[in-house]
């Protein structure tokens, strides 16, 4: 017993402060790809997943991403394009309109001209902006989390992948009870379900059985590429793609697996949205 005491002490507190502090991921993270305009970016044949789409008009040839479906496999940022595309680290990528993950560059292109260097008056007065919108946004969370949210956990079809990154909200590490957040085994017990994976057609059904046993107002969060667009899998006689083929998805998660902290940040979106639907449901 004594021993055991010794190692707590010894180890010391292990949950992270993410939300309320930035969380900075291991080296070897891989988040979503920067395209940087005007410079040859890949084909569309280079992506697995067919995250990257092209288009031509008198601009000259515009190059698509689709963070709902990239896995961030960092193909295309791999010679020759290396110049063109660099893997990023950012993980706060979460969305409530499917668009909003949709981002286009114009490739090939004369690159914007650099802004001057900022003088240290605007040097300083934009360190007072990045203050004062940290503060904004500690506030927000704290309102958005002054109450409870209950989830149910719903596995459409995924590889485990997702799940395994949802568990770990629970592990001491990221604890999401500590800032009110819970899964529950029933739906009706829920505020809104997450759901991981393409939904497979076998499990359609229980999709939307699912969704129906949730008490309105309810929140639909699709967890992971698979969930938001279908990802590696796709459409096909065994899947019907991403969850929002057959429910409303308030909020888009991706990645592959997303981290937990980047689940968590989609978990902040989604409260958004609850209040949003509240009000309206009671105006
Ligand atoms: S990182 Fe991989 S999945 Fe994402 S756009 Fe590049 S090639 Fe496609």
């Amino acid at each position: 017993m004594l021993r055991i005491v010794l190692n707590a002490l010894r180890t010391g507190v292990v949950t992270t402060r993410y939300p309320w502090e930035p969380s900075v991921p291991p080296d070897r993270f891989r988040g979503a790809p920067v395209f940087r305009a005007g410079s040859r970016l890949p084909p569309p044949s280079v992506c697995p997943t067919g995250a990257i789409s092209e288009r031509f008009d008198e601009q000259g040839r515009h190059v698509g991403l689709d963070l709902a479906r990239c896995v961030f496999c960092g193909r295309c940022a791999e010679h020759p394009w290396q110049e063109a595309v660099t893997v990023g680290r950012d993980f706060e990528l979460a969305a409530r309109a499917r668009d909003d993950l949709r981002i286009e560059v114009v490739a090939d292109a004369p690159v914007a001209a650099a802004a001057p260097p900022a003088s240290d008056s605007s040097a300083d007065l934009s360190a007072v902006a990045v203050a004062e919108a940290e503060a904004g946004v500690k506030a927000e969370i704290r309102s958005v989390l002054g109450r409870s949210l209950h989830l149910r956990h719903l596995d459409a079809g995924s590889c485990n992948a997702c799940d395994w990154e949802l568990t770990a909200l629970l592990n001491p590490v990221y604890d999401v009870r500590r800032l009110g957040i819970d899964f529950v085994a029933s739906p009706r017990h829920a505020d809104g379900v997450a759901i991981t994976g393409p939904v497979t057609r076998n499990l359609e059904t229980a999709v939307h059985r699912t969704f129906e046993a949730i008490p309105d107002p309810r929140l639909v969060i699709a967890v992971g590429a698979c969930a938001a667009s279908g990802g590696m899998v796709g459409e096909g006689y065994a899947s019907a793609g991403g969850v929002d083929r057959v429910l409303p998805v308030d909020v888009y998660i991706p990645g592959c697996p997303p981290r937990p902290e980047a689940i968590i940040f989609g978990i902040l979106v989604a409260l958004g949205r609850l209040d949003a639907r509240r009000a309206l449901r009671t105006s």
